[in-house]
């Protein structure tokens, strides 16, 4: 019977560079085939990747099992449900949102009809990280293909065994003049963004967002950025704070902390500092270490993906604690497992790398504040970031946060879960990036939105405007 760590048989095929111009013509000449198409043919399309992901569910588990031990259920959760959330609420609206928009009609513009009809771009790349190595892939071909695109996708190379499976999956699903799975590193990327796409959707760190915005300006290709970076959370005196500490310990280290939107830094009122953190260890061990054993044994938590990120948010740690930083909660770290406890630190010096740079990891540091005008001064102090959250069962307390604070997206007395709702756009602003993805919004970003104007034949509504100039007009 096959099991997690049934050896994986594929090997990565890094791509060969040379092969992209007649690569790129073939998907360029089949989208205009594709430009015609009607909602049938796309959904037809997302069906076909939505059974292949329902069939295959259990070697999706184990590539990531394969990667950084991922927990079986997490990837159900986090990387399967997900993207079939995505998929089927595409299939669901994608009729309706492929219609032309009627807009109205202002006095100025009588006798005409006015219209926004959505366009495929044309051929897009998708440029994806390795800590959802297969839902921020299949989320946001989701939506290209959705917006009738041409699609070249380049999964992470830090994730080998969900490459080459994203790989198998794109070959056994897709027309291979419709969509490509390039694998490779930053040189196969490096190539591919020489080419001038319509459109390239990147998530990932905002260093390399910058890179790509700018080889995107060579050819004034749009760009989607989802970026990174510190995403607050933030508890009141009101919050409830069993509930809050849950949610956190959730949020937080979940896939070991390793979540574009993952609470990176806790800012907690004075007067309920040491009861939440009570509640933050007491939380833990019933999330992760129910028999007492230690989050190590259990089967519940992910490993860092490679060494180079554990030996840099170990080494975070290590400066926060060596700053004069209190170790409220676990700290053991393990290099042959690459496993870092769920941690907390208190009191770091806001001269330390944690308060600086995304931590990404499972290293949780706290502050106390006594005004949330001070709170919010704080969070405001630093980059923009993606995610939001505040605890707080006081209306006015949310609606100042609301009010002052901005960010990509907020959840109110919850983390991570908002990114789960396929209503609600997903991105960031500033530092964390740009333009938006998930349903509608995504749909949105992967197509030109064409304005249409309709005018009567032999009419005008500008007549008037027309040389020569009478003494009317130049008055206007
Ligand atoms: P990364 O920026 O290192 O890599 C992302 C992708 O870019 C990979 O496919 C990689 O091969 C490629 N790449 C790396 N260097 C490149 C270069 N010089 N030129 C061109 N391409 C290059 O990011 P990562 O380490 O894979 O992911 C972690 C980061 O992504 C974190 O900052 C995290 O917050 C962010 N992230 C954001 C979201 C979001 O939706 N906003 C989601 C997940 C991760």
């Amino acid at each position: 019977m096959e099991t997690l760590d049934t050896p994986i048989a594929a090997a990565s095929a890094p791509f060969d560079p040379a092969l992209l111009p007649e690569l790129f013509g073939r998907l360029k000449t089949r989208s205009e085939v594709l430009r015609r198409e009607g909602a049938s043919e796309r959904i037809a399309r997302l069906r076909k990747l939505s059974q292949w992901i329902e069939n295959n569910r259990t070697r999706i588990q184990q590539a990531m099992y394969a990667d950084f031990r991922k927990p079986a259920e997490e990837v159900d959760m986090s990387e399967i449900y997900v993207s079939q959330v995505e998929l089927k609420h595409t299939m669901q609206h994608l009729a309706q949102w492929m219609r032309s928009r009627r807009v109205g009609t202002p006095l100025a513009m009588m006798g005409t009809k006015g219209w926004v009809q959505p366009e495929p771009k044309g051929v897009v790349l998708i440029i994806a990280p390795w800590n959802y190595p297969f839902y921020l892939a299949v989320d946001p071909l989701t939506s290209a293909l959705a917006a009738g695109n041409c699609c070249i996708l380049k999964p992470s190379e830090m994730t080998p065994a969900t490459s080459v499976l994203i790989r198998q999956m794109v070959e056994e699903v897709f027309d291979p003049s419709e969509v490509v799975v390039c694998e490779g590193d930053k040189d196969v990327s490096t190539a591919l963004l020489k080419l001038p796409f319509d459109h390239i959707f990147f998530t990932g760190s905002p260093q390399v967002g910058k890179i790509v915005m700018r080889a995107a300006a060579e050819h004034l290709t749009s760009v989607t950025l989802e970026l990174g970076g510190k995403s607050p959370v933030l508890v009141d005196e009101t919050a409830h704070l069993r509930d809050a500490a849950e949610k956190i310990v959730w949020g937080k280290f979940l896939n070991a902390g390793q979540t574009c939107v993952a609470p990176d830094y806790l800012l907690v009122h004075e007067k309920v500092r040491d009861k939440l953190i009570d509640e933050i260890r007491a939380a833990t061990r019933r999330l992760h270490d129910p028999t007492g054993e230690g989050v190590q044994q259990s089967n519940t938590f992910a490993r860092i993906v490679n060494k180079h990120h554990f030996q840099r948010v170990s080494k975070l740690l290590e400066e926060g604690q060596r700053l004069g930083g209190i170790l409220e909660m676990g700290g053991i770290v393990d290099s042959s497992d690459n496993f870092i406890e769920p941690t907390l630190l208190a009191e770091v010096p806001v001269e330390a790398g944690l308060w600086k740079e995304e931590i990404f990891g499972p290293v949780l540091p706290l502050r106390t504040y006594s005004t949330l005008m001070e709170a919010v001064d704080f969070i405001n102090d630093r980059p923009r970031p993606l995610a939001l959250y505040l605890f707080s069962r006081s209306a006015e307390n949310r609606r100042y946060v609301l009010k002052r604070a901005p960010a990509g997206g907020v959840a109110l007395n919850d983390t991570i879960i908002h990114l789960m709702h396929p209503e609600l756009p997903f991105g960031g602003l500033g530092n964390s990036g740009m333009g938006r993805a998930h349903g509608r919004y995504g749909f949105d970003s992967f197509s030109n939105l064409k304005a249409v104007l309709k005018q009567r034949v032999g009419q005008t509504s500008i007549k008037l405007l027309y040389p020569p100039y009478t003494p009317k007009v130049k008055q206007m």
